[in-house]
């Protein structure tokens, strides 16, 4: 049975959504690692834009009718839990320029000129995080993945590409920086032998960006930290706080985006379709999924 939302709050806004896409974060729950795994019911689609259906009796920022962009977090700042009634900010707009954000923070923009980094999954956030890192133009980008159209993509972006099934990540990079690994490493798997492989090509003093979702243990230890002076930065995303720089970056690089063609599937909603979507996600042969539960994004009255 679909719950139909009502506002509880008088700072509730009820969004009518129109697009919402398929998490990569989602098949830790649809392969059962996650602590939460999918049931019969569970929604997927975290992510998403929709129009502005019902509006609670203090929300002055929204009007009904506004489209919006609904990120995976209830805010923090000026909104409440206004977003987070439906399914919920496009993906492609913010979490992973974060894991660059962080990644490149506390060292001048002119120095990463000279440096190389290395970002762990080519999915289409991963690859909104190498636009984002191109902006501080490092000389280098290693782009790690095991899907080829995805390392092409990162290939198009001006990344040297790696596949992990296909030759040794570690000794690659390590031979292409004398030895030394990568400034910094954006990790957006979410699984430990990602992390260990982060952990082995950054250099002593680099830094380690995670932002994939992550269920599991450390791969190394404190002491491993410690003999490394690594830094390490784990979380989701504060979506609204780096929000308007992420469109930002991505308005001004928007040829580069259109270019990346990220949406291969676009489903009517939730019907038996889906199932199939999800399977075929799984075995890394869509990139992006997108639902439209309410048809195409025109304003509603
Ligand atoms: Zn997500």
């Amino acid at each position: 049975m679909l719950l139909v939302p009502v506002l509880e709050e008088p700072t509730d806004v009820i969004i009518k959504t129109t697009s919402a896409a398929l998490c990569g974060s989602e098949l830790h729950r649809y392969r059962g690692h996650s602590k939460v795994n999918m049931q019969p019911g569970y929604v997927c689609g975290h992510e998403g834009i929709g129009i502005v259906h019902e509006v609670g009796s203090s929300v002055t920022k929204y009007v009904k009718g506004d489209h919006v962009i609904v990120p995976f977090l209830s805010s923090w700042l000026s909104l409440s839990k206004t977003e987070m009634h439906y399914p919920a900010g496009f993906e492609l707009t913010s979490n992973r320029y974060n894991g660059a954000k962080r990644a490149f923070e506390h060292t001048p923009r002119d120095q990463w000129k000279g440096m190389s980094i290395a970002v762990i999954c080519c999915g289409p956030v991963a690859l909104c995080s190498i636009i984002s890192a191109r902006e501080y133009k490092p000389a280098r980008i290693f782009a790690i993945d095991s899907i080829s159209n995805r390392l092409e993509a990162a290939k198009r972006l001006g990344c040297i590409p790696l596949n992990f099934k296909e030759v040794d990540v570690v000794a690659e990079i390590k031979k292409a920086t004398d030895g030394n690994g990568v400034h910094a490493v954006i990790e957006g798997v979410g699984l430990s032998p990602a992390l260990e492989t982060a952990f082995d090509i950054v250099c002593p003093g680099g830094k380690i960006s995670s932002f994939g979702v992550h269920n599991a243990d450390l791969p190394f230890s404190a002491a491993d930290c410690y003999n490394r002076d690594v830094h390490i930065q784990f979380g989701r995303c504060p979506i609204r706080v780096v929000f308007e720089d992420a469109l930002a970056t991505l308005i001004h690089n928007k040829d580069l985006v259109e270019k990346m063609n990220f949406i291969d599937l676009v489903l009517p909603g939730l019907d038996e379709s889906f199932e199939d979507a999800l399977k075929r996600f799984e075995r890394g042969e869509l990139n992006k999924v997108v639902f439209k539960p309410n048809g195409p994004e025109t304003r509603l009255d």
